[in-house]
């Protein structure tokens, strides 16, 4: 992206930030994925519009003069990360054994991040706070650690994938009925409904005739 493009905000229908996460690739099942972590940068904007970090944070690391070998190596850090929860989500999701590599990289990320809060006081209430000074995993931190409070919560059992093949986002379902089975009906629902409902109509084409409703059978 190019210096003073408005970029397009991230969809963030998961319903949690890890899951957004995993979405950030997108397409995943697709023939080609679409990366859109492609820089320091964006991983700065996702954790920012996602609520993580803040946009002085944000600000005070897009502003540190120097860094540049550190960025790379943490936004290929964030996307190790990403990757080895998708492994374990989906793997979760389809009632497939968990990869062990992937729990022992989750785990050290997950150590990484808890690692380096600390515990404070704040208005007579204890709470984990990360280290003031400027560093440039936060990002990182912030997301491993939304993660682990995700996985191992019981949160879990509401992780759902989008129905739609090519698609897979990951999301939280907290309908009522638990019948969620978009990532969202504008991006992926309404074209499957739209199916469906061709479907339905042409299978009550062929069966309105022998079929009648309690109220009609009454009258
Ligand atoms: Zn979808």
């Amino acid at each position: 992206m190019t210096k003073g493009e408005i970029a397009k905000p991230f969809e963030l229908v998961a319903g949690n930030p890890a899951l957004d996460f995993v979405n950030t690739l997108d397409n995943r099942f697709n023939e080609r994925p679409q990366e859109l972590l492609v820089s320091y940068a964006e991983l700065l904007r996702f954790t920012t519009e996602s609520g993580l970090i803040t946009g002085a944070q944000a600000r005070a690391l897009r502003n540190l003069p120097s860094g540049d070998e550190e960025r790379k190596r943490v936004l290929a850090q964030a996307i190790d990360l990403r990757e080895a929860l998708a492994d374990v989500a989906y793997a979760w999701l389809s009632g497939a054994k968990i990869p062990n590599g992937k729990r022992e990289t989750l785990e050290a990320y997950f150590k990484q991040a808890s690692a380096v809060r600390k515990l404070w006081i704040d208005a007579d209430l204890l709470i984990w706070r990360w280290p003031q000074k400027v560093n440039l995993a936060l990002p990182l931190w912030t997301l491993a650690q939304t993660a682990a409070d995700l996985l191992l919560s019981d949160r879990m059992a509401r992780m759902r994938s989008c129905a739609k093949e090519t698609c897979g986002w990951l999301f939280l379902d907290t309908s009522k009925n638990h019948t969620r089975r978009w990532c969202d009906m504008k991006l992926c629902g309404n074209r499957m409904k739209a199916q469906n409902y061709h479907a339905r109509k042409a299978r009550r084409k062929s069966t309105s005739r022998e079929t009648k409703t309690p109220a009609q059978l009454q009258g």
